[in-house]
């Protein structure tokens, strides 16, 4: 069980939170879960909530029955007597507990702050009222590692750091989420797909940066869509960044490498630009991924690209999307590389600080061709909410990708209803002879729509 130790030592709390949830009236243990999973800012592991239950209920401090919902059996437990005592006369030893965990947590961030997270149960909110962007109100405060004045403040985290220790703690972050996911496990070459964004870009410096530890080597991908200035300054920012860290970094002209354009393919096909050009930019680094030899292709989608997706999807009730919506995609029979989202819990605004504070060279010029639809409306209202209660994206994002894809995946994702491509040999969606880039291509090159094409 991963963070088996984290859980060790909150046992005894989760107990006191089961039973405290259990004083309000009876629920199931799913509820039980999600509910403390929400206090403690991430997925308590499957199954260890029933552990605890068994304990608690082995000890008569609370008792179980039968019902159903939705036709389906669920347990739902209610607390004891003897459990409301038990609970009660925990009072002392939650204060005691309370401030030896201050305690540890000043020590732990003064070793690194690899414990920010820790008293992200004290929500507050840092965010000016109507603040049109995500910009922290009144002074940060001191730095959570060293006490200086601080330069940032990160509202989920209840937390500040100085601009020496921000960067280092967001670093160890990035880290700590592909460690979970397994993203970096055995890989001896990661491809970054950069654009010259501030978040594939801090992407480049976070991962160049692991390299000692983990012992593979990054190279840097960058696509030139031919979208006119802006995929020349971006093309020019990916290679200065590829240059300041010293990585191999590769520039892959799409019209030179499969005959068209970004505008060209956007003009051909009736559907929306980004679609379009999300589809072939996909294809693009998976093929400029394998061409590098690499063996896991890392992007930059951030948090707030994920939490907009998720709601998207919800929204239409993209079931099947919302399967396929996952931080690791393992290397398969179609994929020659894994694909990895590093910064899929890292805020938007968390990343724009730290390109910041490193005064990376990034484009901060917006894409020409981006259409204006809802979903930057879905974006502003996520980033409201998150405003009144911090921390909301994160958890959205997590719950979705440990509890509701993992589900999802198992009536959604089958190996058997993908097709392979007739033209490239990669994969289709169901019921296709040609993939989505073929068929884009197709139409891009004026060489006859294809049978399936998009549009
Ligand atoms: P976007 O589709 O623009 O939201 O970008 C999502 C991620 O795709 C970025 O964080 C990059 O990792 C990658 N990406 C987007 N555009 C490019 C590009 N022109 N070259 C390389 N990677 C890109
Ligand atoms: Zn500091
Ligand atoms: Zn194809």
């Amino acid at each position: 069980m991963r963070g088996g130790r984290r859980y060790r030592l909150l046992r005894g709390i989760v107990s006191l939170l089961v039973l405290r949830y259990l004083a309000e009236g009876e629920e199931c243990g799913y509820g039980l879960r999600r509910r403390i999973s929400g206090v403690l800012g991430e997925a308590l592991p499957p199954g260890y909530i029933y552990v605890i239950l068994k304990s608690l209920r082995g000890r008569g401090l609370l008792d179980a029955r039968e019902g159903s919902r939705n036709g389906r059996r669920v347990v739902y437990y209610r607390i004891t007597d003897s459990g409301m005592d038990f609970l009660l006369r925990h009072r002392g030893a939650v204060e005691a507990g309370r401030r030896a965990i201050e305690e540890l947590t000043r020590f732990l961030e003064g070793r690194g702050g690899e414990s920010a997270r820790g008293d992200r149960g004290r929500r507050q909110t840092y965010w000016r009222r109507g603040a049109r962007c995500a910009v922290p109100a009144g002074s940060p405060g001191r730095c959570a590692i060293c006490g200086r004045p601080a330069a940032v403040r990160v509202p989920y985290a209840n937390a500040s750091f100085c601009e020496e220790h921000y960067p280092q703690w967001l670093e160890r972050r990035i880290r700590r989420v592909a460690d979970r996911y397994g993203m970096l496990d055995g890989v001896r070459r990661v491809a970054v797909a950069v654009s010259g964004g501030k978040d594939s870009v801090s992407l480049l410096h976070a991962l160049a940066g692991l390299r000692g530890d983990y012992g593979f080597d990054v190279v840097g991908i960058h696509l030139d869509l031919g979208i006119g200035d802006y995929s020349r300054a971006s093309a020019e920012a990916a290679r200065r960044n590829f240059e300041m860290l010293g990585v191999e970094g590769r520039i892959v002209d799409l019209r030179a490498r499969y005959g068209f354009s970004v505008p060209e393919a956007v003009r051909a096909v009736r559907r929306p630009a980004c679609s379009t050009c999300g589809v072939v930019k996909r294809y693009a680094l998976e093929e400029a991924a394998e061409d590098a030899g690499a063996d896991a292709l890392a992007t930059g989608h951030n948090l707030d690209d994920v939490a907009q997706f998720v709601m998207m999807g919800y929204q239409s009730g993209d079931l099947e999307g919302l399967a396929r919506l996952r931080p690791v995609i393992p290397a398969g029979r179609h994929y020659g590389v894994r694909s990895v989202k590093p910064l899929f819990l890292i805020y938007e605004r968390d990343l724009a600080e730290y390109a910041r504070i490193r005064g990376l060279p990034v484009v901060g010029a917006e894409c020409p061709l981006r259409d204006r639809t809802s979903q930057g409306f879905i974006r502003r209202k996520l980033l409201e909410i998150e405003e009144g209660m911090p921390g909301f994206m994160l958890r959205l994002v997590q719950e979705f990708a440990d509890g509701v894809q993992p589900a999802l995946a198992e009536r959604y994702l089958r190996e058997e209803d993908v097709g392979t491509c007739r033209i490239c040999g990669r994969p289709t969606s169901k019921g296709r002879e040609i993939c989505s880039f073929c068929a884009i291509r197709a139409r891009a090159l004026g060489t006859g729509a294809a049978p399936g094409a998009t549009g």
